[in-house]
């Protein structure tokens, strides 16, 4: 297993694509090796990506918009490292490439990897399979990745706890401002997108979004950029936002807040998930019964009994 797993960390680090998309697929799948494998990622990392997350409602342009800034990342020479994910998608695996109709653009270009992942049922969820998959593209070399999650409340959270920076699109005659409000998106967001600027009201969702931003006491303001993502107009705009919020984010010191919260919320996730499965062990266990019994002739208060259980659940099996 060990020298399997190594040479396969190898080979992604080489930017094989296949290897890229095996090691994604043994942390989707919670693959016994998965330790070893963060290991080997941990160990020796020679440069850490730029993380930008994309959220925002259905049909409103995220995949669209997604291909977009590949090219634009592209054309600045970096390899770009895609993952869409689908917190209610049944779909898991894939291809690495070309797997979404709209980044078949980009099928064919070595320096852009592209990945769909479900987490749905998976103990840990978004927060536990997530910075690992991201690592996994880290280390095959890809300067930034693109997050792309659909904007349905949860979501949004997790992607910005998961992202460098946040971008947030709209599109007008959606009910952006009510959306914003709802959602809490406007505590969230580090840029937003006001897609599908070549429809009516773009004017108004803008001007709507900067009154609201105007009110928010935040130090950053997200700037609000209009696109029109099925023609690529814009996305030198959205690749400025980004910089500006990147130095930001360096010159305040903020960079190392959010990368020590997301490896804080890592590291809970997989504590939280271990310690659930060991749990799980427990009920088929005599332990539980034992305590049970003990608890039930009034030798031991229900508590205490916890206490056992939560050491013998803390001890490495
Ligand atoms: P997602 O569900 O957020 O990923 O949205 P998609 O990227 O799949 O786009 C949803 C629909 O909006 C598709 O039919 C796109 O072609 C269309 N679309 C995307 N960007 C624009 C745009 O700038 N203007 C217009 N009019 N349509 C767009």
């Amino acid at each position: 297993m060990t020298s399997e797993v190594s040479d396969l960390v190898a080979t992604a680090r080489e930017g094989r694509p296949r290897a890229v998309a095996r090691l994604i697929s043994m942390v989707e799948n919670g693959s016994p090796g998965l330790r070893e494998i963060t290991a080997l990622l941990c160990a020796d990392r020679p440069h850490r990506a730029r993380i930008i997350g994309l959220t925002g409602p259905p049909g409103v342009g995220k995949s669209t918009s997604t291909g977009m800034l590949v090219h634009a990342f592209r054309r600045r020479g970096m390899r770009v490292g895609v993952l869409a994910v689908d917190p209610s998608s049944p779909f898991t695996g894939g291809a690495l490439l070309g797997d979404r109709v709209r980044m078949q653009d980009h099928a064919t270009d070595p320096d852009v990897f592209i990945r769909s992942m479900a987490s749905r049922g998976h103990l840990g969820g978004l927060a536990w399979a997530t910075p690992q998959a991201l690592r996994v593209l880290e280390a095959a070399g890809c300067e930034v990745v693109l997050v792309e999650t659909v904007g349905v409340g949860q979501a949004e959270v997790d992607v910005a706890s998961l992202a460098d920076t946040t971008v947030v699109l709209l599109a007008p005659g959606m009910g952006d401002g009510v959306q914003v409000a709802k959602a809490g998106i406007l505590e969230v967001a580090d840029v937003f997108v006001v897609n599908k600027a070549d429809r009516e009201g773009t004017q108004a969702a803008i001007r709507e979004l900067r009154n609201m931003i105007a009110l928010a006491d935040r130090p950053w303001r997200p700037p609000v950029v209009p696109t029109v993502a099925l023609r690529g107009e814009g996305a030198e705009e959205v690749v400025a936002a980004l910089d500006g919020h990147l130095a930001y984010l360096e010159g305040s010191g903020e960079l190392v807040r959010r990368r020590q919260a997301r490896a804080r919320n890592e590291i809970e996730a997989i504590a939280l998930t271990t310690l659930r499965s060991r749990f799980a062990d427990l009920h088929g266990d005599r332990r539980l019964d034992v305590l049970a019994a003990r608890v039930l002739d009034a030798e031991l208060d229900p508590y205490t009994a916890a206490d056992e259980l939560l050491a013998a659940a803390g001890r490495p099996g």
